[in-house]
């Protein structure tokens, strides 16, 4: 569960980011998060993942108050975080299989089980036999494919998205929903973060508005 208590983010340079923030994401639930460029919607996400800290209030995921917890427990919550970060780039120098892998070699997973979870998760976003591949060769859909695929190789319970059909057509876009979609649909809590609403209201599903900083009505 995730669970905002009064959330305010100041960057240093005095922007609220994001403003007194109160309200809760169920596990298992899939919830979307709206607003223009500037509205928070990075920010919130950031601070789920533990990348930036609240300046005040409480922010608890899995039933850790990250607020509080030890730069040195950080990296226990994440194992459970699976993130799709435009600053969470394909490495080109590497292939399909090496770029998947990333997660689980920080954890430090057995080779050989490492192997049937990449491939496990490649099959999963439709890149199944293209292991040998260099990124570069694969199209900007593909492309983002492999980063879902790294995002959830690790199991995690919670997957978040910032905008992850940003630079996609409509229908590679509406490709990606349906991914994201499939694994809501086995018990992962999954937030998706886009300025395009028309994108998220075929889903019926929750939709937060941000409007600088605070919910939108
Ligand atoms: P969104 O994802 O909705 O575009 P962001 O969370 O990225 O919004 O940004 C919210 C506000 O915080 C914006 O005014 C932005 O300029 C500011 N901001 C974001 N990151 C930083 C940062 N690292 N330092 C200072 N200001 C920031
Ligand atoms: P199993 O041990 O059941 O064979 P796999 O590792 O093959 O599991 O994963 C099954 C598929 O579900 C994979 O494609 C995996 O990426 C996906 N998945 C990702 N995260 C989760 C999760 N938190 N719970 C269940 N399935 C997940």
């Amino acid at each position: 569960m995730i669970q905002f208590d009064q959330v305010t983010k100041r960057y240093p340079g005095g922007i609220d980011a994001l403003k007194n923030l109160s309200f809760t994401i169920e596990s298992g639930e899939m919830a979307f998060l709206a607003g223009h460029s500037g509205a928070g919607k990075s920010t919130l996400l950031k601070l789920i993942a533990g990348i930036e800290r609240a300046t005040s209030g409480r922010v608890m995921v899995n039933g850790h108050n990250l607020s509080r917890l030890r730069r040195s427990q950080l990296p226990y919550v994440r194992q459970h975080i699976g993130l799709v970060f435009q600053d969470h780039k394909i490495l080109f120098d590497r292939n399909v299989f090496d770029n998947t892998v990333l997660p689980l070699d920080i954890i430090g997973f057995d080779r050989r089980e490492a192997t049937r979870r990449v491939r496990a998760a490649l099959d999963k976003v439709g890149l199944g036999g293209k292991e040998r591949v260099m990124p570069i060769r694969l199209s900007g859909g593909e492309q983002q494919r492999l980063c879902i695929a790294r995002a959830v190789v690790h199991r995690p319970s919670i997957l978040l998205a910032d905008e992850p059909s940003a630079n996609l057509d409509r229908a590679y876009a509406l490709d990606i929903m349906e991914l994201f979609k499939s694994f809501h649909q086995v018990g992962v809590t999954v937030v998706i973060s886009a300025h395009d609403e028309t994108l998220m209201e075929d889903y019926g599903r929750r939709i937060i508005r941000l409007r600088e900083g605070q919910f939108a009505t």
